[in-house]
Order: C-alpha cells, then sequence, then structure tokens
C-alpha cells in the first residue's frame, strides 16, 4: 500500500473542462509560479493558509492527505468515468511541486485502471517529468508567453525550462494539449500568439491548442487571503475576439480550439 502523502487544496468532482469526459479534479499545494491572473491563488503556497470570508468564517486551505484517502474520492465517480471515458486529472498550484506524491498517486491511479491527466506549469526539475511521464494519459501543458524576459516578468520566472520540458515530453511521444491562459494586456499580441503557434507547429505529439479566455472567477479569494489582485481593470476577452486570437495560432498549422 503506498504510504506517500501530500498537501491538497481542493477536489472537485464531475469537471467537464479538465481532460476528456467526465473527472475529478485534484488539486495539488504549491507553484513555482505567481501569476497575477490566477484563479486559484490558495493553491500557489506549498503550505496551509487561512482564508478570510466576508462574514468572518475562515477555512484553511490545505490538507494533508494519503494516497489511499485521496483515491478513495476519486473512485467514488469510477461508474461515470467508464461511461464518459474520464477519469482523474492533477492541477494545482503545480502538482508537479510535489513530485513523490504526485508520482504515488498516478502510480495508484493506474493500478485501479483509472485514467490520468496532469495539468502543470511546466516549471519543474526534468527528472521529476520524465519520472511520471509513463503514468500519464495526457497532460494540459500552459504556455502563457513565448519571450522569456516577458515570463519572467509577469509569473516571476522564465520559460526556458518549460519549452524544454515541453519538448522532452513531445520528443517522447506524450499526449499533450497546450493551453494558453489569454489575458488582455499580458500575452494577447498577434507577436507572442504567432510565437506560440510556430513553437508548437514545431512538436511531433500535440494534438492540439486551447486558448482559455481570461477571467475573475477567482478574484475574491485575493481578499480572503489577503492578498492584492492587480488585474482589477484587465477586460474579459469576448468571442469575437477570442476567434480573432485563435485564428493568429492556427495560421502556424495547430489545431486550435477556444475553452478547455
Ligand atoms: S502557473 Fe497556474 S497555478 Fe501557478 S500561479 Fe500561474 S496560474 Fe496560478
Amino acid at each position: 500500500m503506498a504510504t506517500a502523502e501530500g498537501m491538497i487544496f481542493d477536489i472537485q468532482r464531475y469537471a467537464l473542462h479538465d481532460g476528456a469526459g467526465i473527472r475529478t479534479l485534484v488539486f495539488l499545494k504549491g507553484c513555482p509560479l505567481r501569476c497575477p491572473w490566477c484563479h486559484n491563488p490558495e493553491g500557489q503556497q506549498k503550505g496551509q493558509q487561512v482564508m478570510r470570508y466576508e462574514d468572518g468564517t475562515e477555512k484553511v486551505a490545505g490538507r494533508r492527505m494519503g494516497v489511499e484517502d485521496v483515491l478513495r474520492e476519486v473512485e467514488k465517480d469510477t461508474i461515470f468515468y467508464d461511461q464518459s471515458g474520464g477519469g482523474v486529472t492533477f492541477s494545482g498550484g503545480d502538482p508537479l511541486l510535489q513530485p513523490g506524491f504526485l508520482r504515488e498517486l498516478l502510480k495508484a491511479c493506474k493500478a485501479h485502471d483509472l485514467s490520468t491527466a496532469v495539468e502543470t506549469s511546466g516549471y519543474a526539475r526534468w527528472e521529476d517529468v520524465a519520472e511520471v511521464a509513463p503514468l500519464v494519459d495526457l497532460w494540459l501543458y500552459d504556455l502563457k508567453l513565448m519571450d522569456p524576459e516577458r515570463h519572467r516578468t509577469w509569473t516571476g520566472v522564465s520559460n526556458r525550462r518549460i519549452l524544454r520540458n515541453l519538448e522532452g515530453l513531445a520528443a517522447a511521444g506524450a499526449r499533450l494539449i497546450v493551453r494558453i491562459p489569454v489575458v488582455p494586456g499580458v500575452n494577447d499580441d498577434r507577436a507572442n500568439l504567432e510565437a506560440t503557434g510556430r513553437f508548437v507547429a514545431q512538436l511531433d505529439a500535440i494534438a492540439e491548442v486551447h486558448l482559455l479566455p481570461y477571467h475573475r472567477a477567482g478574484m475574491s479569494k485575493y481578499d480572503r487571503l489577503g492578498m492584492d489582485y492587480t488585474l482589477d481593470d484587465t477586460p474579459e476577452p469576448g468571442e469575437e475576439e477570442m476567434e480573432r486570437l485563435a485564428a493568429i495560432v492556427q495560421e502556424s498549422g495547430v489545431r486550435t480550439k477556444i475553452g478547455g
């Protein structure tokens, strides 16, 4: 029996946008990036955090769970996975920030014949990525900005390791969906989208690119965590605008879709 434990901040059932079919999303705590548009800011720090609500109540984000505890939760919906071609998606934060725990979780899923997906920023040690790769059926791999300096400015880290890891996964034949969180004024310019399309097009293994429109759904969490939300004035892109941007990415020949 697996004994590894890790820090989880949420488990959501019946999800439809993070991999095929009906899925359970398991959110692991900790992320090496600090994107100001992040809608799961309670997932950024590795340790527990207190969220203070408007009505005076408090909730702790993050609890230690064992592999078997997580598996017990995700197995509740096995019937839905079987019917819909769904499974389990590990998200965050970035699940690769708890590589040993992620590996044990994936192993346990595979032992129970569950389909697996991992959503990642890609900012991780290649050794950790390569070790879990054989256990991952689908990668949901974020690409935010192609220029390393702009990437550093907006997320706190360069994208070199992210791009290298993506190339490595593609070369290893991994099944990949590249996701671009489209944030107006940050990464929605033609130069960035063209460069992203070109980069993805030269990788063999990519199935498609998904453009995820910026939204403010996580904004209230910032207040609850005592954090500043700095994108108040950023508009949520409309359907027409998203189509225009998707067309730019598609010029490179990659199959492009709006939404997850
Ligand atoms: S990579 Fe994802 S989880 Fe991490 S800070 Fe950015 S948006 Fe949030």
